[in-house]
């Protein structure tokens, strides 16, 4: 469950390439198709949202390549690609346009996902933490209609037009250990040459925690060349070099094909004191 195109990518690009290619059912719901995003490559600048307004159908086809390279094929929009608008940062005025997610009543978007989980019947869950990661009205968002749509989803007094109950057996927020994001920030630090004119500060990565609160860690350095191509793929949001990336601010950011969770809701499935290395670990088959 994703706020943005490119978020999936950037979050969880690895760990979606392992599982679809191990034959796990991965399903991506994206909340809206970021129309307030910055434009990187100057020739499509005339698709943002104060010229032509059409960068939202343009980063539906990125997404769509970028699944294509994780070999994900179900991708859906919460309530059908354009139900939801974009908002932009906390405060502008743009999160108060009609449609906006961020202002849309969390129940009203999480039926939709509803509708989904019951259709799809997970028995694992990723979202972000109720901070969204950084603070983006979007995530926030996201999160909020995440774990409340778990909720109703299993609720059998719920909407039984949407769908049999559905119990989630595992939910997982996206995280990264501090200690690996200050490893990735010397690499890029130490990289010679590389690459863009600055390097982000460690706060600018969404979801960096203290080590012990990270339950479950995901080795995707296998699967490294295919989230490189479908962050590739969101050529207006991302640019990648040498390993690194940068978003419209060009300023680098650690690549981390080792993905990182916390495990929010349900049993570890490792033994007391050690991370996880699969997000099914413990869930029965
Ligand atoms: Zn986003």
């Amino acid at each position: 469950m994703h706020a943005h195109p490119d978020d999936e990518s950037i979050n969880n690009g690895a760990t979606m390439a392992k599982y679809a290619a191990e034959g796990a059912r991965v399903t991506l719901v994206t909340c809206t198709r970021g129309e307030e995003g910055e434009v990187i490559p100057p020739g499509l600048a005339h698709l943002a949202p104060d010229r032509e307004d059409r960068l939202g159908p343009h980063r539906v086809g990125e997404l769509d390549a970028a699944m294509r390279e994780l070999g994900v094929t179900d991708h859906r929009f919460l309530g059908g690609p354009g139900r939801f608008r974009d908002s932009g940062m906390m405060g502008v005025p743009q999160n108060h346009r009609e449609g906006a997610f961020w202002g849309t009543p969390v129940d009203i978007a999480a039926a939709h996902l509803v509708e989904v989980v019951r259709e799809v019947r997970p028995q694992v869950l990723v979202t972000y933490d109720p901070d969204g990661g950084y603070g983006h009205p979007d995530h926030i968002q996201a999160h909020r209609v995440a774990v409340r749509a778990a909720d109703l989803a299993a609720d059998p007094s719920y909407a039984p037009g949407l769908g049999a109950p559905h119990t989630i057996a595992k939910i997982y927020w996206n995280r990264v250990p501090r200690s690996a994001a200050e490893e990735g920030f010397a690499a890029l630090r130490a990289a010679t040459g590389t690459v863009f004119p600055g390097v982000a500060a460690l706060e600018d990565v969404p979801g960096v925690v203290d080590d012990e609160l990270v339950t479950t860690e995901i080795d995707g350095t296998p699967y490294a060349d295919r989230k490189t191509a479908a962050m590739c793929a969101h050529a207006t949001q991302i640019t990648v070099r040498d390993g690194f990336f940068a978003l419209s601010n060009n300023l680098g950011q650690p690549l981390f094909t080792r993905e990182w969770y916390q495990l929010a809701r349900g049993a570890s499935g490792a033994p007391a004191g050690e991370r996880e290395t699969d997000l099914f670990a413990g869930v029965a088959a």
